[in-house]
């Protein structure tokens, strides 16, 4: 056995390792993140290990979903992936190692005997384990059995009279102890000798010399057994922080089958996500900065981050199915805003480019001629975006003539005061004179005008914010008439009143 008991603290590895049974969802998500900070904070190594040993529910889209996601959120691996079924044959060496060395012990009871014994316990009322009859076999019925074809499995010899209790410091958890008497002897190895996932599991955290099992607090229950296994193997057993589980505002656990694609972090990624502003929302699902700083850099985050931070209770995602407005956590939300708001320049500009080109909306003028022009729109306009997806949804209008009127928008700015009609062309007409067609000069003519006209400068300008754009919110319209120029907003203002005809 070439297990590495030597785990040396010092240098860090950790591991994320889902089971390739389905879509990457939002608790592994931040599993993942939980680990690569810490191997980050550390200068340790993250390894990827997908643990696909459940052959009949892994998939191969699967495996690429939670590669791709992962990428996605920046979340790189030093080393991996690495495929359980890989190591099956180590796994397999350790189960004969514990059997040789009378830690385990072959089980010959058919699934009809476990059926009865369970149907017993159910009728007394008391929870079902394994009464351990094979433990005490002869090896000369053990041999008798072999050669009469009995199938068996192997268990573990739960060491109940030498080791009254299993204890374990969680660095999140504090102490947890287990009496061994409630454990059951549970099997390692199936008939047809594959491995157990418990099994499997510890052994390979020993084969990647992981020093912290960082996972979901849904693993307690397998650690205590996982720790007998690695005591009968003579292995240190790493250190173990289960981070408390994500929960629904009615106390339910995420699951795509219950809550949709809201829980995938693929969903988040179509929907026009920043991928930092994602990890950063995780990063807050279970843990806290200690002076409860909310936002931070990849650099910050890394620095701020400890596991003796990470709370016990669980946290809650903030989710209402058919809250359309918010459709994910609204928390979620107001940080992906946020970031997009306020980022560095440049980095958006890669963002909002991207969605241009998806939606036919990208002119390579935006690189060349018009690149000040384009810098500029984006910043104007990103103030009031939630999502990447905005720039060519909300501001489709900067970036194409054809573009949608909202209905209301069209009515409640255009159609209301039947003087528009008039009005429209008559100050289009003036913004056409204009020679330098800036924020002054524009400003100027609205302010000019409604005096001239003894109406509010209100009138004017919500009713060109709608002409020129297609809806009643946006920037400052000054700002967004400037950002159109002069041809556009002109052309636009006398088409208006088309608009206004067709909804009258
Ligand atoms: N494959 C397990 C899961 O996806 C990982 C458990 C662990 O991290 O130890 O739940």
């Amino acid at each position: 056995m070439t297990i590495d008991s030597d785990r040396n603290v010092d240098s860090v590895r950790v591991r994320f390792a889902p089971s390739p049974t389905g879509y990457l969802h939002l608790g592994g998500a931040r599993t993942a993140l939980y680990n690569w900070l810490w191997a980050r904070k550390r200068g340790g190594v993250f390894i990827l290990r997908i643990e696909d040993t459940d052959v009949e529910r892994s998939t191969q889209d699967s495996v690429e979903e939670i590669l791709a996601g992962l990428k996605w959120l920046g979340l790189d691996w030093d080393e991996g992936p690495y495929f359980q079924t890989d190591n099956l044959s180590k796994h397999k060496e350790a189960a004969d190692k514990l059997l040789h060395e009378g830690h385990a012990y072959r089980c010959f009871c058919s699934k009809e005997d476990l059926d009865n014994q369970r149907k017993e316990a159910e009728s007394k009322k008391v929870a079902f384990m394994y009464d351990g009859r094979c433990r005490n076999l002869t090896p000369e019925q053990v041999q008798k059995n072999i050669e009469n074809n009995i199938l068996s499995v192997l268990r573990f010899k739960v060491p109940r009279d030498q080791v009254p209790s299993v204890t374990l410091e969680d660095v999140v958890y504090g102490k947890i102890e287990k009496r061994t008497k409630d454990i059951e002897d549970f099997v390692i190895l199936r008939s047809d000798q594959s491995p157990l996932y418990i099994l499997s599991n510890a052994v390979d955290d020993s084969l990647d010399r992981i020093t912290h099992v960082i996972r979901g607090a849904d693993g307690i229950a397998n650690t205590p057994k996982q720790i007998l296994i690695y005591n009968a193997l003579g292995i240190t057993p790493p250190t173990f922080a289960h981070m408390p589980l994500t929960l629904d505002n009615k106390k339910a656990k995420l699951s795509k089958r219950v809550h949709g694609e809201v829980v995938t972090v693929a969903y988040y990624r179509r929907k026009g996500f920043l991928p930092w502003a994602l990890c950063n929302f995780l990063a807050l699902l279970g843990w806290s900065s200690q002076d409860g700083q909310e936002f931070f850099s990849r650099e910050e985050l890394i620095e701020a981050f400890d596991l003796s931070r990470i709370n016990r209770h669980n946290s809650i995602f903030n989710y209402i199915p058919g809250d359309a407005k918010n459709w994910t956590d609204p928390k979620a939300i107001h940080f992906n805003a946020t970031y997009i708001r306020s980022m560095p320049l440049d980095e958006i500009e890669v963002y909002a480019k991207k969605e241009l080109e998806e939606n036919n909306l990208w002119d390579q003028s935006y690189e060349s001629t018009k690149k000040e022009w384009f810098r500029a729109t984006v910043d104007l306009i990103r103030t009031r975006y939630h999502l990447i997806t905005d720039f060519s949804s909300k501001g489709r209008y900067c970036f194409s003539d054809v573009f949608e009127f909202d209905p209301k928008a069209v009515k409640k700015n255009l159609c209301q005061d039947s003087k528009l009609v008039a009005y429209i062309p008559e100050f289009a007409q003036l913004l056409d004179h204009l020679q330098e067609f800036n924020l002054e000069n524009v400003e100027a003519v609205f302010r000019e005008f409604a005096l001239e006209k003894d109406v509010k400068a209100g009138l004017l300008i919500n009713a060109a914010r709608t002409a020129v754009s297609g809806s009643s919110v946006g920037p400052g319209l000054f700002e967004m008439l400037v950002m159109l120029g002069k041809e556009r907003v002109v052309a636009r203002l006398r088409d208006s009143v088309n608009l206004i005809d067709k909804h009258s």
